[in-house]
């Protein structure tokens, strides 16, 4: 990503301006809608933040889906701001289910908001967000508000044509780029919601950012190289088009869980995501141990599990910039690891497996 090692521009000059409408141009086509798409500097959860403090005010109700790590935190920071939070709390490893959805909004029809983590990441699990956010829209007036951080870029999502008002992403998983940058759509009922919040608010206030962003700006100094990055990044999207980085998610995805589930290992997640796969330790391989074999012997680095899941699972990630080679090795260096741990398998079993799944699916038209 050598653009982000080129001279900056400034960011109050025409090229400046011209760069980022590039960029704003890009995301809309990357979110899949006609909203504004704002460009913000900070990580992902600072884009979730600036919508919990631009679109709600204190005392509100928002219901946050809750199904690990990143739902937990949507939760403690909705009560951080003297939002009524309402928790739909679904086990590790469970997408949510849309009818509760439903049945939580009838019980607090005065809902503000609805935030759905599409991809959980702690747990490798993909959410309904289609179905989520059209059971929000039949049900009440709330905002479908989509943490959609390691979803964008690599699961089908379709803000426009599904009715999600705001969605956010950062810059380091989907979009292939360093930390730094988060990216907010904001539809037109989020945009209203926006001019009617009280909560306090400078920073991260999306209205700010709004109004900057029809002068063709940012609100303050942006993280310039990391925009120009995006910039190279966005291209390389729109060149591959997103309805082929969908199916090559799908197909990666594939053919990893039909590697792992060939060498005796299985899903940790009942809705396993396209964008990062959790698998269950097998009994008898200590977590720190296969952690250190796979480095040793292969060179790579899986996360391991989190809270009540760490020791338990540990978790590949596959979303961006990343192809069936990627995978055999990710395949080829679970053999090696669980060899060094002493587990006995079917040794190239999981090779072929995947290797299977990649020609079966490319037969069927899944193939770029
Ligand atoms: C990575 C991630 C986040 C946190 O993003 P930061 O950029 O670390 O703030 C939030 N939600 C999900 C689903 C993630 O995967």
């Amino acid at each position: 990503m050598l653009r982000m090692a080129e001279p900056l521009i400034h960011h109050r000059s025409a090229e400046f301006r011209s760069l980022l409408s590039r960029v704003t141009a890009h995301l809309g086509y990357l979110f899949q809608t006609g909203d504004p798409v704002l460009t913000l500097t900070c990580s992902g959860t600072g884009g979730v933040e600036a919508t919990f403090v631009s679109l709600f005010s204190p005392g509100e109700t928002v219901i946050v889906l809750n199904g690990g790590k990143f739902g937990e935190r949507w939760v403690q920071m909705g009560r951080a701001f003297g939002l009524e939070v309402v928790e739909i709390r679904t086990p590790w490893g469970e997408a949510a289910d849309p009818l509760v959805v439903a049945s939580a909004l009838r019980a607090h029809p005065h809902a503000s908001g609805v935030y759905v983590t599409h991809c959980e990441t702690s747990t490798g699990t993909a959410n309904d967000v289609r179905e989520i956010a059209r059971v929000v829209r039949e049900n009440s007036r709330a905002l479908v508000c989509v943490d959609g951080i390691s979803s964008v870029g690599a699961l089908e999502l379709r803000c426009g044509a599904w009715g999600v008002d705001v969605c956010v992403t950062g810059s380091q998983k989907g979009l292939m780029i360093p930390p730094g940058l988060a990216f907010v759509s904001l539809g037109e009922r989020a945009v209203r919601a926006a001019s009617e919040s009280k909560m306090p608010k400078y920073y991260f206030d999306l209205g700010t950012a709004l109004r900057a962003h029809e002068r063709g700006d940012t609100s303050w100094t942006p993280a310039i190289a990391l925009v120009q990055g995006a910039d190279a990044s966005l291209a390389m999207i729109r060149g591959e088009g997103m309805e082929n980085i969908w199916s090559r998610h799908a197909r990666l995805a594939g053919g990893l869980r039909a590697g792992v589930a060939a060498l005796g290992l299985s899903l940790f997640s009942s809705s396993p995501s396209n964008s990062v796969t959790a698998v269950r330790l097998p009994g008898g391989v200590e977590w720190t141990a296969f952690a250190a074999a796979l480095r040793k012997g292969s060179g790579v680095t899986f996360a391991g599990g989190q809270a009540e899941q760490a020791g338990k699972i540990f978790r590949i990630g596959h979303l961006g910039y990343i192809d069936e080679p990627d995978i055999l090795t990710a395949v080829s260096a679970v053999e090696r690891a669980l060899s060094a741990c002493g587990f006995a398998f079917d040794r190239g079993a999981g090779l072929r497996a995947t290797e299977g799944e990649f020609f079966r699916l490319t037969a069927h038209g899944g193939g770029r």
